[in-house]
């Protein structure tokens, strides 16, 4: 038996929170051996949040954390202090795993939390729906990784979407100071920057890099604006049942 996939989750309060959360969890709930770490951008855990992780019989850790209320930099990056919450959490109650930030509104095939669990070190691969692109992946030769495929170059070293890696604990235990960076669309790379890495350390998974097991999805509310087009005889005769 393996030890547990930790998949530390920031989640904030919006329309579509509770319908992400609940796809997200019903996914998990196929998995054996997660730990789910769910830490909501908020000074305090919310009631909703908390019956529904009770709900899903998972193993879970139910936190909270936001940013101070006088920080006041631009470009902060979504869910930086919520992440920073869990990764302090993990240093200090868990020992062996793997760490995965697991986004609550992608979409995830349950094959990457059996693939992650083989992480040794850092594991990459391929993450759909992403910019322009399309994908963004890891480009690998020869078994090892060269270089990434990724709508966002930036001079960034490691050009990788959150959901495209995973990290075993040895390495961010290794790596004490290592934390998530504030600066907006630089956080995987700030991160990974600080566990001492090479392009050649990394552990290309999905069949080499060749397969996509997790989509960088976004949920949106069906829209409504046909309402105003609808013709006061229309929505009269009842062909329109709102
Ligand atoms: N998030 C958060 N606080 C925020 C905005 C986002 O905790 O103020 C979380 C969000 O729930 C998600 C992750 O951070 O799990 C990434 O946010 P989002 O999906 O909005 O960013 P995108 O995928 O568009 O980069
Ligand atoms: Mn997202």
């Amino acid at each position: 038996s393996w030890p547990p996939v930790y998949l530390v989750t920031p989640t904030y309060r919006r329309t579509a929170q509770m319908a992400d959360l609940t796809r997200l969890a019903q996914t998990l709930m196929l998995v054996p051996g997660l730990h789910w770490v769910v830490v909501e951008d908020a000074e305090v855990r919310s009631e909703a949040v908390a019956e529904l992780l009770d709900r899903t019989g998972l193993r879970y850790t139910h936190l909270a954390a936001t940013k101070p209320p006088n920080f006041k930099k631009k470009f902060l990056g979504r869910g930086v202090f919520n992440r920073r919450e869990g990764l302090r959490w993990l240093r200090q109650h868990a020992t062996e795993g793997v760490l995965y930030f697991a986004d609550d509104d992608n979409t995830y095939d349950v094959r990457i939390f059996h693939e992650i669990r083989r992480t040794q070190r850092v594991s990459v691969f391929p993450v759909g729906m992403i910019l322009q692109l399309g994908i963004s992946s890891p480009v690998v030769r020869n078994g090892k990784v060269v270089k990434f495929h990724d709508g966002f170059q930036a001079g960034r070293k490691f050009a990788l979407d959150m959901a495209g890696f995973a990290v075993n604990l040895r390495v961010l235990h290794a790596n004490p100071q290592a934390t998530m960076p504030e600066r907006l669309t630089f956080l995987e790379d700030g991160f990974l920057k600080q566990l001492h890495l090479e392009l050649e350390d990394l552990e290309p998974l999905a069949s080499g890099c060749t397969e996509v097991l997790v989509w960088h999805t976004r949920t949106q509310s069906s829209p409504t604006p046909l309402l105003e087009n609808l013709s006061k005889e229309d929505m009269d005769t009842n062909l329109i049942t709102l």
